[in-house]
């Protein structure tokens, strides 16, 4: 009943990518491999939740009223 601790001590030669990555948008467990073509994201929904994510960051940058106000009373 020993096998695991065998096959554990023989695998270092067969070295397929043990990375792990966190995805960025759902913090799920992504590995550097080929099941994960849109890594680091988990998935192409993630990808473009994140893209979408800071894009409407720089829609709301440029849109701030919040700027524009504070220069009316410089206007003086
Ligand atoms: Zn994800």
């Amino acid at each position: 009943m020993s096998d695991k601790t065998a096959s554990t001590k023989s695998g270092s030669s067969n070295s397929t990518s043990n990375i792990v990555l966190q995805c960025p948008q759902c913090k799920k467990p992504v590995h550097w491999n080929e099941n994960y073509p849109n890594r680091p994201f988990c998935s192409k929904r993630c990808q473009q939740l994140d893209f979408g994510e800071w894009a409407t960051e720089q829609n709301t940058i440029a849109g701030d009223s919040a700027l524009a106000d504070s220069e009316d009373w410089q206007d003086d």
